[in-house]
């Protein structure tokens, strides 16, 4: 029959869609390498000691509304996380509020600068996180892609992306993922993001940057943060710098995936004032969900907000980026071994996925003989291995690519 208001039933999301198919898949050997959350040894999801030890000081949280902006204790805290000692010298010309996730950060923003800033563009990494294009589509944004990987390279095509982004206009949007880029793995060095500082600044373009993986991608809260300090350095040095925002997510580096905790910082030039920037970003909040979800954003900031908590959060991080790292090593070794090729950008990416460079044909075949799961761009995530299923990964590959 006829849909409703002419609507087609749209795509299944494609991650979700294979999650649910690996959910009913019966196979004894089944492996999923879908998701972005991180995995134990044995597989299981892991709630960090840190967030554990919070939530039983929390026992008698409240139930009540926060405000709109939220909780401003976590969102200072969030701010000093990001910024580092540069946030004491962001006062009057940035406004932050705490948002529902990195999604709600990014979507926030992407509503905020349509409205206000006007960018004839949006240039988007090719590839990236697939929500950033449905992001700004629904923000009625043209989206560009800008070259960013390079699959014959494996490495980051940076004349193309300085190329790309040349062609923008000022007041367009150039979105950045801060570290451990989703879905490569590939980063730019800093004398790359030096050379996107100069760029925007020089074309009065806004960055969007998107940090979801801070401390998670290398267990250094502060390197993973480098490039986004190196922007905030930019605007207190220059009067003419045209600002720009973090969106900030705190899924993966607290393993708080279900409770929606994210904060959104925008910076001004330094000679304007970010308070009416930051009535309209509550105005945004109150509009769209009110206020944003308490619980998770309380047990953020008790474990930023005590020493003891947070030291024992870093040696979480530490857990978590160690087992990664090792288990891509390993497959790294296992790969070359399986099939005499070289595989070392395996392990040269950073951060929760690789990006192997198999193709859609080899990513069928591993599901439909194998029982293992991973995207169609050959993107895995690497925290699905563990040491009793990494032999039988390495070797379906191997079969696959023979
Ligand atoms: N940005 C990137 C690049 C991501 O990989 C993710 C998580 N997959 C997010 C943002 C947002 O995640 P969340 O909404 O859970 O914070």
């Amino acid at each position: 029959s006829k849909q409703y208001l002419g609507l087609d039933v749209a795509p299944a999301d494609t991650a979700f869609g294979l999650m649910a198919n690996f959910a009913a898949d019966d196979h004894p050997k089944k492996v999923s390498l879908l998701a972005g959350a991180y995995r134990d040894e044995q597989g299981n999801p892991w709630v960090l000691p840190s967030v554990r030890e919070a939530k039983k000081r929390l026992s008698e949280a409240t139930h009540e509304y926060l405000g709109i902006a939220g909780s401003p204790g976590f969102v200072k805290l969030a701010k000093e996380l990001i910024f580092g000692p540069i946030s004491s010298k962001l006062q009057g010309n940035a406004a932050s509020i705490q948002t529902v996730s990195g999604t709600g950060a990014n979507h926030v923003a992407a509503t905020f600068l349509a409205k206000h800033l006007r960018p004839s563009q949006v240039f988007i990494p090719s590839p990236t996180w697939i929500n950033h294009k449905s992001i700004w589509q629904m923000a009625g944004v043209p989206i560009v892609e800008y070259p960013y990987y390079s699959s014959s390279t494996k490495e980051i095509d940076m004349d193309g992306m300085l190329h790309s982004l040349e062609q923008a206009k000022p007041n367009d949007v150039v979105i950045v993922q801060a570290c451990a880029h989703n879905p490569t793995g590939v980063d730019l060095s800093p004398a790359q993001w030096k050379q996107v500082a100069e760029l925007v600044q020089r074309k009065k373009l806004f960055t969007v940057f998107d940090s979801a993986y801070q401390g998670f991608a290398t267990g250094d809260v502060d390197g993973d943060a480098w490039a986004v300090r190196h922007f905030a350095e930019a605007v207190l040095a220059s009067e003419t710098h045209p600002g720009f925002c973090v969106a900030q997510s705190f899924s993966k580096n607290f393993g708080l995936y279900g409770e929606r905790v994210g904060a959104l910082h925008l910076v001004v030039p330094q000679s304007l004032s970010a308070e009416g920037a930051q009535s309209e970003l509550s105005l945004i909040a109150r509009a769209e969900y009110s206020n944003p979800p308490r619980y998770g954003a309380s047990i953020v900031e008790a474990v930023l907000g005590d020493q003891a908590l947070r030291l024992q959060w870093k040696a979480d991080l530490d857990t978590m980026s160690s087992r990664i790292h090792r288990m891509r090593n390993m497959l790294r070794q296992k790969l070359e071994d399986e099939t005499g090729q070289d595989w070392s950008h395996v392990g040269k990416q950073i951060g929760m996925f690789s990006y192997t460079g198999l193709t859609a044909m080899h990513v069928v075949r591993l599901r439909e003989e194998y029982h293992i799961y991973l995207l169609p761009s050959g993107r895995v995530s690497i925290c699905g291995l563990n040491e009793s299923n990494i032999d039988y990964v390495a070797q379906a590959i191997g079969q696959v690519l023979r």
